[in-house]
């Protein structure tokens, strides 16, 4: 899309710490400088999307609630780029997590948890499977899919470095079946790398099915290896990568250019000409939606990221962060609000519950105020996934029950 007038930098992009700003209102800066950072270790560096001018450090209110610090540019237009971008020198395994880290990389298909931290946590577990998450199982968002069309080789070399610093001999690519082109090419490039002898790499058509991209859901689905909960894919000797971010380690390890922009896709009945689009972060959602030919009439719901776990916008100034993969303008019958009425006890919510739990009966311990009884029906292992709310035929918020049911647990402390 055209670059923006102005960005919001959000200093909370990612799972962990928020950055703070190591620019001022004056600054002049350049796409790629760094601009936001923190000591912590579990949080990602933030850059410039843009050149121009600092107008401002803001406050910023997430769509959870939470209020973060921005920083506000406002663009010159001439997306100059700053000097010291250069491709990163690696001898190790420890300067390619330091590289991992500088470029700001964070899972970029929705989850957001800095990659430097995976690629240092999974280093010493005995890792024998790396699995390429491509399931992109939401309905609507397709930019996965474009990458597969578009970057398959920057993912097969990204698949490459991520194998070798693992020290694993065997990745599988998990895609969804009803993405046949994306399967035909990758099977296709991963085919030529079997031939020279490069480890093995198996492209695997799964069903197209909501939740398969769930980590949970992917690593038993490829390996048919079920994590215990409470614990990691590293524990049962997986690593699980997105594909975008996967392709980006490889572009950035060629051009070190810091995350500044993603493809995001554009959808919904809301919207005229929906599409993806490669979008600088920090461009609030009205100039995206704008560059999708606006508005088709009257407007639901704005969300952003998929219709089963996407989170509701409330404010059209909202900035584009890393890890959002699409957003969604919903109009006419697509947002329709519906009322909530008594549990009728059917069990539905059970039924398709991917992490077999009980949403009824966390429900019931959640409203009784009974944070030991939630803690014993394993609701930390609630992936959010959103099913038992979309199948509920009596419209209870159920996923949202089980937010508050896990807060409810940590704020009383309950182990
Ligand atoms: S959101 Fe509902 S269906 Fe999904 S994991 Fe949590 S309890 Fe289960
Ligand atoms: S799906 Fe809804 S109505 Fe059925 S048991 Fe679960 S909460 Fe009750």
């Amino acid at each position: 899309m055209p670059v923006p007038e102005r960005v919001l930098m959000s200093m909370q992009q990612h799972v962990g710490a928020p950055c703070t700003p190591v620019v001022s209102k004056g600054d002049t800066v350049l796409v790629g400088q760094l601009i936001g950072d923190s000591d912590k270790e579990v949080s990602a560096p933030i850059h410039s999307s843009v050149s121009g001018k600092v107008a401002g450090i803001v406050e910023l209110t997430m769509p959870g609630g939470a209020k973060v610090q921005a920083v506000e540019i406002h663009a010159d237009g001439e997306q100059r780029v700053h000097p010291d971008i250069k491709p990163p020198v690696i001898n190790n395994k420890a300067d390619l997590v330091a590289a991992v880290r500088a470029s700001g990389l964070v899972g970029l298909g929705g989850a957001g948890f800095p990659t430097h931290v995976k690629f240092a946590l999974y280093n010493n577990a005995e890792i024998d499977t790396l699995i390429i998450n491509g399931a992109e199982c939401e309905p609507y968002i397709t930019a996965d899919y474009r990458e597969c069309m578009e970057n398959s080789w920057d993912i097969l070399n990204g698949i490459l470095v991520t194998a070798e610093h693992f020290g694993v001999k065997r990745t599988i690519v998990m895609i969804e079946n009803n993405k046949p082109k994306a399967i035909e090419e990758l099977k296709r490039i991963c085919a030529s790398v079997a031939s020279e002898g490069k480890g093995s790499i198996k492209v695997k058509s799964i069903p197209a099915m909501y939740p398969q991209g769930a980590e949970k859901v992917m690593v038993e689905q490829a390996t048919g290896r079920r994590i215990p909960p409470g614990k990691l894919p590293s524990d049962v000797g997986c690593v699980v990568m997105n594909i975008t971010s996967t392709a980006f380690v490889s572009r950035y390890l060629k051009d070190g250019m810091p995350l500044v922009s993603r493809r995001m896709t554009i959808d919904g009945s809301g919207v005229a000409n929906p599409g993806n689009l490669r979008v600088p972060l920090g461009t609030p959602i009205q100039d995206v939606i704008k560059a999708c030919g606006g508005y088709t009439g009257e407007t639901k719901k704005i969300l952003m990221g998929g219709p089963m776990m996407g989170l509701t916008v409330m404010d059209e100034n909202m900035p584009v962060l890393k890890q959002n993969n699409a957003i969604l303008v919903l109009a006419g019958d697509e947002a329709e609000i519906s009322r909530e009425s008594a549990c009728i006890r059917c069990g539905r919510c059970i039924s398709v519950c991917p992490m077999q739990l009980s949403p009824t009966a966390i429900s019931l311990a959640y409203r009784a105020g009974d944070a030991e009884e939630i803690a014993r029906k394993n609701v930390a292992c609630c992936i959010e996934c959103g099913c038992c709310s979309y199948i509920c035929p009596a419209k209870r918020p159920l996923t949202q029950t089980m937010r508050l049911a896990k807060a409810a647990v940590r704020k009383a402390g309950v182990k």
